[in-house]
Parts: C-alpha cells; sequence; structure tokens
C-alpha cells in the first residue's frame, strides 16, 4: 500500500506529534518554512515510503492532513 499525504501547511501548528506517529519516519518539521502563524510546518520526504496507513492525520489535532490511498 502507498500513500500520498498532503498537509494545510499554513495551519500546522507545528506541534511534531504527526512525526512521532509516522511507522516509517519520513514526516519532518521544515525548519527552512516558517508559515503565518510562525510555525515550522510538517512535511514529508520520500513519500514513496508512505503506507498509508493514516496515523498522522489520525493523529493531528487540527485534521489538516489528508492521506490518499493509492
Ligand atoms: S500515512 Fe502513515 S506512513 Fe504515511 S506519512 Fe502518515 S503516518 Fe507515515
Ligand atoms: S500533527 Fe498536525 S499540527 Fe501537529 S505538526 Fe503534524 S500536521 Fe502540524
Amino acid at each position: 500500500m502507498a500513500g500520498n499525504v498532503t498537509f494545510r501547511q499554513d495551519r500546522c501548528k507545528g506541534c511534531g506529534l504527526c512525526v512521532h506517529v509516522c511507522p516509517v519516519k519520513i514526516i519532518f518539521l521544515d525548519q527552512e518554512v516558517t508559515n503565518r502563524k510562525g510555525y515550522h510546518p510538517a512535511t514529508i520526504v520520500e513519500m514513496d515510503k508512505c503506507i498509508a496507513c493514516a496515523n498522522c492525520a489520525r493523529m493531528c489535532p487540527d485534521s489538516i492532513i489528508t492521506v490518499e490511498r493509492l
């Protein structure tokens, strides 16, 4: 199972919960980007490793993550 994950980065508060629950450790807080709320938003490297478990989407307190099963 592969996945495509998108974040509404402008609404991310950089809490890092999604980072910790990803079993394949592909989510990180992008230190190069500051959103309009003043946080470093979550993003993904190596999307091809995503297993579409949706742990990240379930954990996000603000429901800003969408996981598409490919
Ligand atoms: S769906 Fe699962 S594997 Fe994919 S980024 Fe989210 S937590 Fe990680
Ligand atoms: S859990 Fe949601 S608000 Fe927290 S860092 Fe991840 S995407 Fe951002």
